[in-house]
């Protein structure tokens, strides 16, 4: 064997091959010595066997010198992110091995200190509420359009400009000084979960003057650099033509989520400022090192060097070929769409341009004003794009405007019927589901997905009995669901959810956002300092909140963790009341929650959310 062979492969993952190849007498951790210690019991032995022996000579520490060092960017762990940065469009790339959720905490220790300002959609994911946390930041919010078809909207562009932002830090209950010109970071959810794309290009001149450094969070947009389809629509993209003046930018993204990657990998990718403002690269190290094990697994590590080997390779083709099986299965849905219509029938509706055909081109793919088919108000200055990659499929039951029609299938009866036939959904809605064109999708699946689909319009149409579908359920609850058909069950949820105007409701969750009582750090100490209590949901309004609230569907906090909860008939406190009631009324098939704790008492299902305790003079918090 020729080393030749190890150096047509990519660094780290050329070099770690080679090693274990070796089989080298190791006398250092990890103590399952290349799997041999697993081999005397008989767990241990399946584990082995199971996972092959390569696997157990690839697992070693970092003692061994010829593999150079993953903290300290040394050797062939160096190379391999070097050779990314440059395939990913960025000055520096960083491996990391516990997620995005900690490429944000490393992008926040090495940018923000305590009491910074930082700029952060509503819609975030939660490892940025963490980092706020952690770091004791001020957060200021953005918060996404609402959307009739429940859908977590973009934020609108209006909110980027340097007024709107200085009204922000103004209003700001926390802010120390409310006169700050600028924020720490800004942090924007791009894509968002339902596949909207912000034109990055024109957030970052738009923000230049108001935020110090830029955290584009691209944990499912790893691909755009890939493609042409998305120039100008991604944290790394150059824009020649508006090469004006930038503050320095992150890009952190899930290599494991739409790329191919194991679980945990991620990438941080980082490109200085084209003005004054640079960052220091030594505070990224150090906060790097912050938030890594001191025993890196290499094979993920490997991992993420071959996936910036196979995106170099071959990144359009694979990318290329995904956007046209999710543009033929758009198709596909939208045919059949017409084909039941001519009958009078119903059928799911993709969430899209309402074009006879749609080409990959961008320009067929924008959120324009005026279009219905959004379900939001866009303004002209929004330049936004839907990634064909990310199918959302309508279920019926609400129209453009919020309201509801009279036939309704509420999404999680789909959902469950789906499961039962072995196909998991990324995310559901009240009325929606979503679907992932990943580059590992084949086209098989999506043709079986279609089938799938088919046969739950005719079992629905039969109003097959639940107890078939899904026996868990009807074992679960015995009389509840007896002589209840999927159809049945639809009605039924469907009545409740139309009376209850939940569309309307869920859309309307923004429009004031709650109070900030205190900052989020001071909130989750309260925790640690005993001074926390549970309540019930009714007993909610007036307290300040411990945690983040948040409800899938829709999937955005309705409460940050230090704002207080709102007066009972405000928008937000009658839908979590709405989901307590659904909860009791169809067993099964509740909704799910992050933090709310929910008990059963006399046979009903009660909500409880964390609280900090009331202060001396009666005041809460
Ligand atoms: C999933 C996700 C993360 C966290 O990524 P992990 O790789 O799962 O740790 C961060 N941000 C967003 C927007 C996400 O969806």
């Amino acid at each position: 064997m020729t080393d030749e062979k190890y150096e047509k492969l990519p660094p780290f993952y050329g070099a770690l091959k080679k090693f274990a190849k070796k089989k080298a007498a190791l006398w250092s951790t990890p103590g399952h010595a290349s799997g041999n210690g697993l081999k005397s019991c008989p767990a241990g032995k399946d584990f082995y066997e199971f996972f092959g022996h390569n696997l157990f000579y690839a697992d070693v520490s970092s003692s061994v010198e010829e593999l150079g060092s993953v903290l300290e960017h040394q050797g062939p762990p160096a190379e391999a992110e070097r050779r990314a940065a440059e395939i990913f469009g960025a000055d520096v790339t960083f491996f990391v091995l516990n997620g995005t959720s900690t490429a944000n905490k490393v992008v926040f220790f090495a940018t923000v200190a305590p009491g910074d300002l930082v700029l952060v959609g509503r819609n975030c994911h939660k490892s940025v509420m963490h980092a706020i946390i952690m770091n004791e930041a001020i957060p200021v919010y953005l918060t996404p359009k609402p959307c009739a078809y429940g859908l977590i909207g973009p934020v609108g562009f209006e909110q980027f400009s340097q007024k709107s932002i200085r009204a922000k830090i103004a209003a700001s209950p926390l802010a120390t000084n409310k006169k700050a010109a600028k924020v720490q970071l800004s942090v924007l959810t791009n894509s968002t979960y339902d596949g909207v794309i912000y034109n990055a290009e024109k957030v970052k001149s738009l923000l230049a003057g108001s935020a110090r450094f830029l955290l584009f969070d691209e944990a499912w947009y790893a691909y755009a650099a890939f493609h042409p389809f998305y120039e100008h629509r991604y944290a790394m993209s150059l824009c020649f033509k508006r090469r004006g003046h930038y503050p320095p930018v992150f890009a952190t993204q899930s290599t494991h989520k739409l790329l191919l990657a194991f679980s945990q990998c991620s990438m941080l990718h980082f490109r200085q400022g084209t003005g004054s403002e640079k960052l220091d690269l030594r505070g990224l190290v150090e906060a790097n090192l912050m938030h890594a094990s001191t025993s890196p697994f290499y094979p993920l590590f490997a991992s993420l060097d071959v996936n910036a080997q196979i995106m170099k390779d071959s990144g359009y083709d694979l990318l290329n070929k995904a956007l046209n099986a999710a543009v033929r299965f758009r198709s596909a849905i939208r045919r059949a769409g017409e084909r039941y219509a001519k009958k009078g029938e119903w059928w799911f509706k993709a969430w899209q341009p309402e074009r006879k055909r749609l080409e990959l081109d961008p320009k067929d793919w924008r959120l324009k004003p005026g279009d219905k088919w959004t379900g939001m108000v866009i303004s002209e200055e929004d330049d936004l794009i839907l990634d064909p990659l990310k199918v959302t499929l309508l279920t019926p039951g609400v129209n453009a405007d919020a309201s509801m029609t009279d036939l309704g299938i509420p999404a999680c009866v789909v959902k469950k019927y789906l499961q039962a036939r072995g196909v998991i959904p990324e995310k559901t809605g009240f009325y929606n589901l979503l679907f992932l064109f990943a580059p590992g999708v084949s086209t098989e699946r999506a043709a079986e997905l279609l089938r799938i689909l088919h046969d739950f319009k005719l079992e629905y149409a039969d109003n097959a009995a639940l107890s078939e579908w899904f026996p868990d359920i009807a074992a679960a609850y015995p009389g509840r669901y007896e002589k209840t058909g999927l159809a049945d069950l639809c009605a039924s949820m469907h009545a409740y959810l139309k009376q209850a105007d939940i569309m309307r409701r869920s859309a309307s969750l923004y429009s004031e956002l709650p109070v900030q009582a205190v900052a989020p750090h001071k909130a989750y100490y309260g925790l640690s300092e005993g001074k926390t209590e549970y309540v019930r949901l009714a007993d909610a309004p007036g307290r300040v909140s411990v945690f983040m609230v948040l409800p899938y569907p829709p999937g955005v906090p309705v409460i940050m963790p230090g704002e207080r909860f709102p007066a009972a008939d405000s928008p937000v406190m009658r839908f979590l009341r709405l989901n307590e009631e659904f909860d009791n009324l169809f067993p099964g098939f509740e909704t799910e929650f992050h933090g709310v704790k929910k008990t059963w008492e006399n046979g009903k299902t009660v909500y409880w959310v964390s609280v900090l305790n009331k202060t001396k003079k009666g005041k809460a918090a």
